[in-house]
Parts: structure tokens; sequence; C-alpha cells
């Protein structure tokens, strides 16, 4: 079936990450393997007909026919109100894809790669993340993730398992912005250039970057990575808009 065809989808999983924010497992019965970085288009259809079509992100690398999405909760928004409070086991939706050539990252490549996600632009990064475990000859990998405070912390498990695990080729930071946990050293501040310096990778040429937030976030972010010395052209941001 063609990446534009519109297919049904069938929730098989359902986790609340935070009061305000829900992971949807998928079963989409015909998908065709898809690239960690892209997205779906998902369709909503009211009882008169009328459609709404939003896109998310694939928080998941390619893993047969399943796929998983990270929704936040946009106040008053259409589409995000019911994937986030509406959904159960078996609800059906609609997804297009997989979409997007541009903003992705392809295994084989060995060169370093940063990451920088803000909220849940974090989830298209969580399956780089996710697919770099797989890879046997990786490079290195790091993921700086900046979040309000815990209690809109997403993956917190996950990614408490891989801070403890102290991986150097997969390290992960996350940097609050507006309330820390009363463990954590930095306090709760945007992210910086000095933040950049201390936890990611050193800027060596041929390292990716890949961007992902608000588009507020994302262009801030675009402009520390190239302060801390990260070539222009070897950043690719998405931008979840607003
Ligand atoms: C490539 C891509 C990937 C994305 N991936 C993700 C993802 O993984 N997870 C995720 O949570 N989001 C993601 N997004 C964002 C997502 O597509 C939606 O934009 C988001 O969920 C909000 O949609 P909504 O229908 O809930 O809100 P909308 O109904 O679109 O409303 C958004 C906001 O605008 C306001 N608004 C709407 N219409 C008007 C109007 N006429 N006048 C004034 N205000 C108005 C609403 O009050 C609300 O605050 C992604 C976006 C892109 C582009």
């Amino acid at each position: 079936m063609g990446r534009l065809t519109w297919q049904r989808a069938r929730v098989v999983g359902v986790l609340d990450e935070t009061a305000t924010a829900r992971t949807l497992t998928l079963e989409i019965d015909a998908w065709s393997a898809h690239r960690p970085g892209q997205h779906v288009d998902v369709r909503l259809t009211a009882a008169d007909g009328y459609t709404a079509v939003r896109p998310y992100s694939i928080a998941t690398p390619a893993n047969g026919s399943r796929i998983d999405l990270t929704v936040e909760l946009t106040e008053k928004g259409e589409v995000s109100t019911y994937l986030v409070g509406g959904t159960k086991t078996g609800t059906e939706l609609e997804v297009r894809g997989p979409l997007g050539g541009w903003f992705v990252w392809d295994g084989a490549d060995p060169a370093p790669v940063q990451l920088v996600g803000g909220g849940v632009g974090v989830a298209p990064l969580m399956a780089m993340l996710r697919a770099h475990d797989w890879v046997a000859e990786r490079g290195p990998m790091r993921l700086l993730y900046s979040v309000r405070s815990p209690k809109t912390l997403l993956y917190a498990t996950e990614l408490a398992g891989r801070i403890r695990s102290q991986d150097p080729t997969s390290a992960v930071t996350v940097l609050y912005s507006r309330a820390s946990p009363d463990t954590e050293p930095r306090p709760p501040a945007r992210i910086t250039t000095s933040d950049i310096e201390t936890y990611g990778l050193p800027p060596v040429p041929g390292t990716r970057c890949y961007v992902c937030g608000s588009t507020g976030f994302v262009e801030a972010a675009i402009e520390l990575l190239i302060e801390a010395g990260f070539a222009a052209d070897n950043i690719r941001a998405e931008r979840f808009g607003l």
C-alpha cells in the first residue's frame, strides 16, 4: 500500500507518560518499514464527516506492523485532546505514512550524532536513540532533552535507565527549564550554549545534529549549536509548530 494511502490503525497499547501526554501503540496491517525520524498523518473523522488531520512523529524504530506515537495535549487542541484523553485499547484511527525523508537518521552512518529535543519534540529522537541501540558498529549518539519539570518528563523510566547505564556511546542528559528534582545540581533554566558544550558531543567535523520541538525551541537550539561550533549544514530540524 502506498505511503499516501489512508490505512486503518488499531490502538493496541496505551501508556500515560504524564498527566498530559500519552504514548499510543498502533497496529497497522500493511505497514511498510519506516526510518527513525519519520512521521505519520493521523486523520480523525466525526459522525458528520468532518475530518481533522495532524502529523505525529513515530517514537519507535521499525518493528513489524507496530508503531508508537507520543502525543502531548495542546490546550483546546482538536486532535491531541482526543488522542490523549479519548483513546483506549481497540480504538480505531486512520493513518498514512511513513512520511518525511529529510529528518531521518540512517543507522548505517557511523558519524557522531547530537540530538536536541524540547518537550514532545523528543519523540522522533527516541526513535533514533532506540534504533542506535541495535547498531553493532556504532558511532556516539547523545541526547540533550529540555523539559519543563519532572511532571512533564516523557519516557521517564527508560531515560532514567539510560542515564544510570552511563553508556559512553549513547548518553542522555535531561535539562529542566522550570522546575527540577532536588537531586539535580543544574538549576532550572532554558538550554544554553554552555549546556551543549558541557553535556553534548564535541563539535568535530561531520557530526550530525537533529533538533526537534516547538518552532521557538528549534530556532533557539540551532543558534546554540552553531555557537557551540557545530556546522550549520549538518543540522537537521523538525518544527512541531506553535
Ligand atoms: C512533522 C510533525 C510532527 C509532529 N509530531 C508530534 C508528536 O510526535 N507529538 C505531538 O504531541 N505533536 C506532534 N506534532 C504537533 C501535532 O501535529 C499537532 O500540531 C498538535 O498535536 C496540536 O494539534 P491539535 O489538533 O490538538 O491542536 P489544534 O486544534 O491544531 O490547535 C492548536 C492550538 O491552536 C489554537 N487554535 C486552533 N485554531 C485556532 C484559531 N482558529 N484561532 C486561534 N487559535 C487557534 C488552539 O486553541 C490550540 O491551542 C507534530 C507536528 C509536526 C509538523
